[in-house]
């Protein structure tokens, strides 16, 4: 069996930005002859919503989307901002279906500005997931205690989802994954040298991982510091392999199966 012939699926990449509108086709097209059959587009604000559609509409065996408010677009208009992109997701064009709420979180990177906006902003996205048995997708930079005592308020038996682009520590791996429902997104870090997931991957189970490019960021070796697209997927899945001493088929299956049944995919 060739890699290729092995199928995975990119639980997060942003393919539908700007940085892909003279080549969308190309890189879609690069992206399935790798053997990525299906991905997972998380949307980020209001702007991007009919961005997200069109992928949908263009490629609707591969491509599914997310609906949500990412925490770097929170100001102190969200609550409008939210209202109309939820409209989406409950009354979408052409009986079209979202497989999350996403993304979400919390960025204390960037701006702390709004952290009080971006907290309410989560507890209200996570709670409109649970409405709609719905997971969640979240984003956390430089926020892992304020974003787990967000989670202890929020998390119950019906609430589940993906730790996004996870980059902490065994400490927050564990607490992550101890919260049930949840499973860590490992994306192009876990390629870097410094990035320290191989410290934490040995580990952790591999039924509790996906795959993501998180495109076009974060870019895996040896593409690192270039546009990432969805087709490097494959280098992530590989490094995975080399770290959990498994085959790749293995790494694929099993994330395969996870994000599947996490999203609710068809198979
Ligand atoms: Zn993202």
């Amino acid at each position: 069996m060739t890699s290729t012939e092995i199928k995975l699926i990119d639980t997060h990449t942003h393919l539908y930005l700007d940085q892909f509108d003279d080549d969308r086709e190309e890189v879609m097209i690069r992206c399935f002859e790798s053997g990525i059959e299906t991905i997972l587009l998380p949307n980020i604000n209001l702007e991007s919503v009919p961005r997200v559609l069109d992928m949908m509409k263009k490629w609707p065996k591969a491509c599914y989307g997310m609906m949500g408010l990412h925490p770097c677009y929170v100001n102190e208009d969200w609550g409008k901002e939210l209202e109309s992109i939820m409209a989406t997701l409950d009354s979408p064009p052409d009986d079209m279906d979202f497989v999350a709420v996403g993304e979400i979180g919390l960025d204390l990177y960037w701006e702390k500005k709004f952290k009080a906006e971006q907290s309410e902003a989560f507890l209200t996205q996570a709670r409109m997931a649970k409405e709609r048995g719905l997971p969640i997708v979240i984003h956390v930079r430089d926020a892992w205690e304020e974003l787990f005592t967000l989670m202890d308020k929020v998390n119950d038996e019906s609430l589940r989802g993906v730790f996004h682009c996870f980059t902490g520590g065994l400490k927050e791996a564990e607490r992550a994954l101890d919260y049930g429902g949840f499973l860590l997104g490992i994306g192009g870090v876990s390629t870097y040298k410094n990035g320290g997931l191989d410290k934490v991957l040995p580990s952790i189970p591999l039924e509790s991982l996906v795959l993501e490019t998180d495109s076009p960021y974060l870019s895996p070796v040896p593409h690192r510091g270039k546009r990432n697209e969805s087709s490097y997927l494959v280098h992530i899945a590989k490094k995975l392999a080399e770290i959990k001493g498994v085959s790749f088929e293995e790494v694929a299956s099993v994330t395969k199966e996870g994000a599947v049944k996490m999203f609710g995919l068809k198979k």
